[in-house]
């Protein structure tokens, strides 16, 4: 029995290592080094559901990175980065969510939400370079939260039951407060006003009748965590 089970194990992921220096975004601090990328997590209801988010983000960001779990065993993450790792091919490269950071957030969340505001985060990342963006790095993270929160704005009117305050209260726990730290990414205060403002702004313009379109999401957000001093 238990050979089975490896066997289908195998058959069923993609066991990959690499080794390389990422360029892209960590959701905290920098993700370098060697992974072990899947393309399952071995549990069917988390590939199911994250399948099905990434099918929304596809079509709320217009970006479709290739998608992988990897072993974050040495420190929970997750990323975007313009590479393509293990093989794949993507112009938007690829984006990495740790099977320790999933499951832990799913234990931490009532329906799971917490993961889908993390993913958000993430191709926010890959759509800031899509647009070419080049923030600094804490404004780059504020940016990717400022979308984050438009996104759980229309998946909360569009998708599936959101529930909002848990998934930002999640992003806050996670805002670090190491200032001379240069991958600072906000503290919680900063992460959670951009959140909650890419989420209000969205919310404002249905109240007006209006959809954002992606192209007005990333002049907002741009503006919003430009022209303001966060910490
Ligand atoms: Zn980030």
């Amino acid at each position: 029995m238990k050979k089975l089970f490896l066997f289908v194990f195998c058959l069923t992921t993609l066991n990959q290592v690499f080794s390389q220096t990422l360029i892209g975004c960590a959701l905290q601090g920098t993700a370098a080094g060697q992974y072990t990328v899947y393309q399952s997590s071995d549990n069917s209801e988390i590939d199911r559901a994250t399948n099905e988010e990434l099918r929304f983000l596809a079509q709320s960001f217009l970006v479709t990175p290739t998608f992988f779990y990897y072993d974050d065993s040495r420190g929970m993450n997750a990323f975007s980065t313009p590479e393509n790792l293990a093989g794949s091919q993507s112009q938007f490269g690829t984006i990495c969510f740790g099977l320790n950071l999933i499951k832990e957030q799913i234990s931490l969340s009532t329906n799971g939400t917490n993961v889908p505001i993390i993913l958000a985060h993430e191709f926010a990342h890959t759509v800031a370079r899509r647009y070419g963006l080049n923030l600094p790095t804490k404004q780059n993270e504020l940016f990717a939260d400022y979308l984050a929160g438009g996104y759980m704005f229309y998946r909360a009117r569009n998708f599936k039951t959101t529930d909002v305050q848990a998934a930002f209260q999640s992003f806050y726990n996670m805002g670090d407060n190491d200032f001379t730290n240069p991958n600072h990414h906000g503290t919680p205060a900063s992460r959670s006003a951009c959140i909650r403002q890419g989420y209000n702004d969205c919310l404002n313009a249905m109240q007006q009748g209006k959809v954002f379109t992606l192209d007005e999401g990333v002049r907002m957000g741009v503006n919003f965590v430009t022209s303001h001093n966060f910490d």
